[in-house]
């Protein structure tokens, strides 16, 4: 089935209620980064040129309750000066008040809803919840990617209640992981990394025999190192994994996975701890490893630039911590350079290009983690299934 986009969707004279994911950070009330907001512009400006009136919403932060630190408000601003449009902030999620801040906005100003998780019925995709968020709009686009792969009363209840469509951005991220799931051009290779192999346990046994090599680094590598059977030190092991992850190394796509062949170790979990690089089948005792070593990084580097198709999602190291930054740097580098179908997703991964200044250089910087996964994984993501009911193709 196709899911819908904006071309399906009639929104003249109506109005929209556009659902984008604006979970930006902030510090001390101000946004810390407005890559999300960026992201979700062309399509609250497609529609501010069509339809009567829109009205858009989106999660910020996990706030148990109301919570005035996690008000839209100062997204809405940022949004405002991006957007070069006026941007009313409505008080609440849904209710009266709401629906008399709607309908009195100014022409052509865009009304913010307040954080969607302020209502408990969010998460928990309550019917009330969601007709309530129905009833302020004639319409719904989805164009939070990002959440898409759970079922929340703004990403999946409105859609069951509203005739829908696909945002632009979700509408991009969908063709780029549909790209990599479908005809992924060979060879395609997968880089792998981040702090936890259980997050991606999952993700790693279905794209195994889709894919010619995994490349697999950041604080996952050493459980897999344990599970071949080397000396990982005190480095980050999930203990509950070995057994699972053992299976994976030694069944039909084992031969695949690439480890890396040395580590930049250091004598505690600090930014100013004592380095040293070892190989990535010996790590002493009393040492963890917090990077991929030089060494590693060169033959990642090879395989990735000769790539038609790459996936990147988290981190070589402990990228925070410019000592041990290099692994994730040259990663990016190659993933840069290469000519391929590059596609990068995952909070820090993103963000670790985007450090770099390349975050121009790839196919698809994608604003979802878990959801690409999940894609990648082969589930079907709630929020996707939903809009697909209005297909009429
Ligand atoms: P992403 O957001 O790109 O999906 P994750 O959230 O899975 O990535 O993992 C990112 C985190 O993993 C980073 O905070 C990084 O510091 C941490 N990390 C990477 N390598 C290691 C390591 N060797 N030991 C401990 N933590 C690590
Ligand atoms: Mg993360």
């Amino acid at each position: 089935m196709r899911v819908p986009t904006l071309d399906d969707l009639d929104v003249a004279g109506r109005t929209v209620l556009v659902r984008s994911d604006l979970n930006v950070p902030l510090r001390d009330g101000v946004v810390e980064d407005d890559f999300r907001i960026r992201a979700s512009l062309p399509t609250i400006r497609e529609l501010r040129a069509e339809a009567e009136r829109v009205v858009v919403c989106s999660h910020l932060g996990r706030p148990h309750g109301v919570d005035p630190e996690l008000s839209m408000r100062p997204v809405g601003e940022r949004l405002a000066d991006l957007g070069g449009f006026g941007v009313v902030q409505a008080p609440g999620v849904v209710g009266a008040q709401v629906a008399a801040t709607i309908a009195e906005a100014p022409p052509g100003a865009v009304v913010l809803l307040e954080n969607t998780r302020f209502e408990p019925g969010e998460t928990s995709n309550d019917p009330a919840l969601a007709g309530a968020l129905a009833s302020l709009a004639d319409r719904f686009v989805n164009d939070a990617f990002g959440t898409a792969h759970r079922s929340h009363a703004s990403t999946v209840g409105v859609a069951e209640r509203l005739p829908s469509a696909a945002g632009r951005l979700l509408q991009a991220e969908l063709e780029a992981f549909s790209r990599l799931l479908e005809q992924p051009a060979q060879p395609y290779v997968v880089v792998m990394g981040g702090a936890k192999v259980s997050d991606k346990l999952g993700v790693i046994r279905s794209l195994l025999p889709k894919v010619d090599l995994m490349l697999i680094g950041g604080g996952m590598c050493f459980t897999l190192l344990e599970a071949g059977g080397y000396e990982v030190g005190n480095s980050l092991v999930e203990e509950s994994k070995i057994e699972e992850v053992k299976e994976l190394l030694e069944g039909p796509g084992g031969s695949k996975i690439v480890l890396p062949a040395d580590i930049v170790v250091a004598d505690r979990f600090a930014a100013d701890a004592e380095r040293a690089v070892v190989p990535g089948t010996a790590i002493p005792e009393g040492w963890m490893g917090l990077d991929i070593g030089p060494e590693t990084v060169r033959r990642f580097g090879g395989v990735i630039r000769s790539a038609e198709s790459v996936f990147w999602n988290g981190p070589m190291g402990v990228f925070e911590w410019e000592p041990f930054r290099a692994g994730t740097a040259g990663v990016a580098e190659a993933v840069a350079e290469c000519d391929g179908y590059t596609v990068v997703g995952g909070g820090d991964s993103v963000a670790a290009l985007r450090m770099l200044g390349r975050e121009r250089d790839v196919s698809h910087l994608s604003t979802g983690g878990g959801a690409g996964l999940a894609m990648l994984e082969g589930r079907t993501l709630p929020a996707v299934a939903a809009l697909e009911r209005w297909s009429t193709s």
